[in-house]
């Protein structure tokens, strides 16, 4: 049984879709505010619920992906002023380099990916229903707000009270909007343009600005989301992801707006069965932080926050083949390595570890591929134990002769186990490489023998499944070829030197040597063609 850490009762909780046939599951994952390219921790929150959108389709759920795109936000108008660009080629520009490093990262694409300056008329007509239910109110300068004290659950799913709330709501708004405030948490549904602070306003046409009954102006941040949940998928919802830093106040807003304005859909006030957040990629001091400012530390994880005034911004573009030098695989091997919730403290070796583990991966199933080959088409089926495939084989078999394929068995039952422990990942790919271990182990004590066909099929099976496991975690199952420095062409000249190095020993008249390289060579799956002259050809069977 799936159990999922629900951030808002903060327990593990046994994971029942709601839909009454328990076959759809509907899932809704906040996107970046697109001013600029995708660092690490976006990386992280995509592939983040990728892994839960995977994991549910391999548990035989159908899951419904929406995933958005903030393109209307303060920031993004800053950055048009700053670089006299329209605001709109800004966001297109980074939609269309996110869906290419989505892709590099092998991230699914989402069902729908809907951005905010579509849905305007969706955000209004929350807002309309709002000011109807006296949840929301006119300000005394025309913008409308949301009144917290007007909804008994709110903060309900932060676990924040409202008399907390001063600080939480004074990072987006100034002091003079303040005042115009009932109460300091309450948060902003519709700005009037007229109202805009000097920065904002010398954009002029440049400032994206929609009509409305109240005036022209533009939604606040958390309406889009209530609006496009509501659109692409209805409430209630049975997944609700995003990055821990979306909790509050976005999502405890989005969840305020969602429950007033659509109270009538809702069975028992929740829009949302599971909350599922993400927790954040910090970078490992270096000597040149020196005393990093106490703000950019996080005390959690004693690393240092991303920011672009410490220039240590991980940008995933610079990291991935084809401008960077790593595997895009590698990045997700290294973000699978950790459980979601826990905070990564990233460093650029944790890269070269990670390219390593893929390294072994791959190894081992190339190996229990050639392994394979000597099957004569026999397959396994899977059974529920391991006594019974053995003896739907062959009745003469035992499990121990058979070592593979209760490895694999062994395998598949761990990685369940722990991916339905809240998609445990680290424990997934555990339960992977201690196969690969098993089968280094099985394929080095059979070196040379001849596999028999039951052997060669319980190879195959073993490769297969570790195969389908790999794609349950996003990663993909082969060597990536012609990527980067590394791939490929690392491979060829260790051959060439080896063959080089028998070539020199057979001149010395070392032959037992150079059949030792050749016959080393040949176990590892390489066909060798001396030619005359003393040259050697080679390929890989
Ligand atoms: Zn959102």
């Amino acid at each position: 049984m799936l159990r999922i850490l629900n951030s808002q009762s903060r327990q593990k909780e046994d994971f029942k879709p709601l839909d009454p046939a328990g076959k759809h599951v509907r899932m809704y994952t906040c996107g970046p505010t697109v001013y600029d390219s995708l660092h690490i921790g976006h990386a992280r929150a995509y592939i983040a619920p990728d892994v839960v959108r995977r994991y549910l389709e391999y548990k035989g759920y159908q899951v419904r992906h929406v995933s958005n795109f903030t393109d209307v936000d303060d920031k993004i108008i800053k950055r048009a002023i700053e670089e006299r660009r329209d605001w709109r080629e800004i966001t297109s520009h980074y939609i269309a380099e996110a869906h290419r490093l989505l892709m590099h990262l092998n991230v699914m694409p989402a069902d729908a990916y809907p951005r905010a300056t579509d849905h305007v008329v969706e955000m209004q007509e929350i807002v309309k229903r709002l000011l109807a239910s006296k949840n929301a109110y006119i300000a005394k300068d025309g913008d409308i707000y949301f009144d917290t004290t007007s909804y008994a659950r709110y903060g309900a799913l932060s676990g924040r009270k409202l008399e907390d709330d001063e600080a939480g709501a004074s990072g987006r708004v100034d002091d003079a909007r303040m005042a115009l405030k009932k109460h300091p948490g309450d948060f902003i549904l519709w700005k009037l343009s007229k109202n805009d602070r000097p920065e904002i306003a010398k954009g002029g046409e440049n400032v994206p600005r929609w009509p409305s009954p109240w005036g022209d102006g533009r939604p606040g941040w958390h309406l889009e989301c209530s609006a496009m949940s509501h659109k692409y998928m209805g409430v209630p919802f049975d997944i609700h992801c995003g990055g821990q830093d979306l909790l509050f106040p976005h999502h405890e807003d989005e969840k305020a707006q969602t429950e007033c304005a659509y109270c009538g859909e809702l069975k028992n006030g929740e829009s949302v069965r599971y909350w599922v957040h993400n927790a954040f990629i910090n970078m490992k001091a270096r000597p040149e932080d020196g005393a990093v400012n106490a703000d950019y530390v996080d005390q959690a994880s004693g690393g240092v926050k991303m920011s672009k005034s410490l220039g240590n911004v991980k940008w995933v573009r610079e990291m991935i083949w084809p401008e960077g030098p790593y595997d895009p695989m590698a990045v997700r091997m290294l973000m699978l390595s950790s459980h979601y919730r826990s905070p990564i403290v990233f460093e650029p070796a944790q890269l070269d570890e990670a390219t390593a583990r893929l390294e072994r991966l791959y190894n081992a199933l190339e190996a229990l591929d050639r392994a394979s080959h000597q099957s004569h088409g026999k397959t396994v089926t899977w059974s529920s134990s391991v006594t019974h495939i053995v003896k739907a084989e062959d009745p003469a078999m035992t499990t121990e002769s058979l070592p593979m394929i209760k490895a694999a068995f062994d395998a598949k039952l761990a990685f369940d186990a722990a991916m339905d422990d809240d998609f445990n990942t680290a424990g997934a790919l555990g339960a992977l490489f201690e196969m690969v271990n098993r089968a280094n182990q099985i394929l080095a004590r059979f070196a040379g023998a001849k596999p028999s066909p039951a052997e060669g099929a319980s190879y195959g099976e073993a490769a297969r499944l570790a195969r389908q496991l790999l794609g349950v975690l996003g990663l993909r199952a082969e060597r990536a070829q012609g990527g980067g420095a590394g791939a490929g062409g690392g491979e060829d000249k260790l051959v060439e030197l080896l063959l080089k190095t028998r070539g020199a020993a057979r001149t010395a008249k070392q032959f037992a040597l150079g059949d030792q390289v050749r016959d080393g060579l040949k176990a590892l799956g390489y066909e060798i063609e001396d030619l005359p002259g003393g040259e050697a050809k080679w390929k890989k069977k």
